[in-house]
Parts: C-alpha cells; structure tokens; sequence
C-alpha cells in the first residue's frame, strides 16, 4: 500500500507546489510509481503538469464531493510512473458543500482507499489555508511535509500549523506523522537565508530534513513549460535537491539503503 505525504502550510508562497511537483517526479524517477492529488482550488500543480485546469472535466472535486470513482478521473503525465488527481476552480465551492455531508472530514481518505494498492507514494498538494479541504488531506495522509521558505517571518503560522496537526492526530488520524519540515529557496549569499536555516533546526532539530531546497531560477520557470524540473533541466541545482529529498525520504522509510542508491532512467 502507498504512502500518503500532504505537502503543508497555510502560508501562500512558501514552495509547496513546486516541492509536491518536483518531489513526486524523483519519486517516480526513482521508479517508485507516484500519484499526485492537487487539493488547492487554484490547481497549480494541474497547470504545473501541462494540464489546462479550465479544460479538466473532472477534478478531485468530483471524487470528493459526487463520489465518482477515483480511478476514472486520474490522468497519467507525460512524465513516466507520474500520475495526476486534477484540481478545478469548483474546488473552492467543496468546503460549503461538503458542511453537511456525512464524514465529510473523510472525504479524500475514502476517495483514495481504492487506489492506494497501485501507487508507491501519493502526495498531495495542499491549498493555502486550513480549511475543510487541508483537514481532508491530512486525515488521508500518513505523514506531512512542512515547507518553510528561508525568508523573513518564516516561522510565522507554523504554530497553528503544528497545532491543527496535533487536533488532527489526536481525532482523525492518529497515524499522522511529522515527514519533516523542508527549507526551501534558500540563498547562500544571504545572510538572513544562513540565520532561517540556524533559527529553523536550532527549534526543530531532527523534525528539519538534511536536504535544504536552493532558490533556483529552473524550478520556478519549470510549470510554464508544464514539466518538473528534472524534464527540463535534469542537472540543475533545484532537479538535483529534489532528487536528494526523494532519496533522503526513501531512506527514512526503509525503501533505500544508504550506500545503494537507484539509478535514475
Ligand atoms: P505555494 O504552493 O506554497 O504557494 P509555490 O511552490 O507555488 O508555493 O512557490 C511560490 C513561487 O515561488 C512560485 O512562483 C515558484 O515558482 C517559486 N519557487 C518555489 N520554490 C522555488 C525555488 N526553490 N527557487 C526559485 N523559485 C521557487
Ligand atoms: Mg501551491
């Protein structure tokens, strides 16, 4: 049965498409099979796959909210053992609609019941908030990676994050696990990037994940060609740290030993 990440933080802006895009592309370049669910209404992740949200006919949304079976709606990529769960702007309307349904904090958990058994890892795409939609994702997920981008007020919100987390683990899901908290788009010339990372691990130690993602112009030109970034430009610094998370995680989990990597096709 698959692994479920959910990629977190209520704060726009922090990296967490670009690292459930890019993560789940290694994943699968490591030749894990991979899906990704794009669970932010502003579909990002869909667009940033090469997938035009307005022409998706059918979204998470109907999985969630019209129980549609999950496995018609998925869309392969063009990007091998890479699979896509679309987002749609209707999205936005599912918090309300789903107020009354019965469950309704299960509703993606249910959904992807039938079809843990085809993928190795799904990691999700949350939305900026932690509305009905993110409570969903993390009741799905087995673990959760927090993105902090190495910027000012990083640490701003992830009190409340860590606290729904806590809610969650303690009434929905009390499997949740803490995958680890990722520095992302970090600068080595910048004195305040260097005090974020210092700052970061010195509060969260080993919650902190050894690989720390650069700032890097190829990961945020990558979704205008609807590509990861290891499509476009497989040696650059951003392909290469997504790279080293996805082994980094791999071998957390037991799935890679230390001095026996995977070949990458
Ligand atoms: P979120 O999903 O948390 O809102 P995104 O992944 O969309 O954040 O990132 C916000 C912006 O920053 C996007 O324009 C993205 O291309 C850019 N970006 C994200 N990570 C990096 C990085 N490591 N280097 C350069 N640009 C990045
Ligand atoms: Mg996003």
């Amino acid at each position: 049965m698959g692994k479920v990440i959910a990629i977190a933080n209520q704060k726009g802006g922090v990296g967490k498409t670009t690292t459930a895009i890019n993560l789940a592309a290694s994943l699968a370049a490591l030749e894990f099979r991979t899906l990704i669910i794009d669970a932010d209404p502003q579909a990002n992740s869909t667009s940033g796959l090469g997938f035009n949200p307005k022409e998706i006919e059918y979204s998470i949304y109907e999985c969630m909210v019209e129980g549609i079976r999950t496995r018609d709606i998925i869309i392969q990529t063009d990007f091998p053992n890479l699979d896509l769960l679309p987002s749609h702007i209707d999205l936005v309307g599912a918090e309300i609609e789903m107020i009354n349904l019965k469950n309704r904090e299960d509703r993606m958990k249910d959904s992807m019941d039938t079809i843990r058994d085809d993928y190795d890892f799904v990691i999700i795409d949350c939305s900026p908030s932690l509305g009905l939609i993110t409570i969903n994702s993390l009741t799905a997920a087995d673990s959760v990676i927090i993105p902090v981008q190495c910027e000012y007020f990083a640490l701003e919100g992830l009190g409340k994050l860590l606290n729904t987390i806590t809610i969650i683990q303690s009434r929905l899901n009390t499997n949740l696990a803490i995958e680890g908290i990722l520095l992302t788009m970090y600068d080595l010339r910048l004195r305040l990037s260097n005090q974020v990372v210092n700052e970061v691990t010195t509060h969260f130690q080993s919650l902190v994940f050894d690989t720390i993602i650069p700032r890097n112009v190829r990961l945020s030109e990558s979704p205008s060609y609807g590509v990861p970034v290891l499509a476009q430009d497989a040696d650059s610094k951003g392909a290469i740290s997504y790279l080293n998370l996805a082994r980094e995680i791999l071998t957390k989990n037991g799935l890679l030993s230390q001095d026996h990597s995977v070949g990458v096709s």
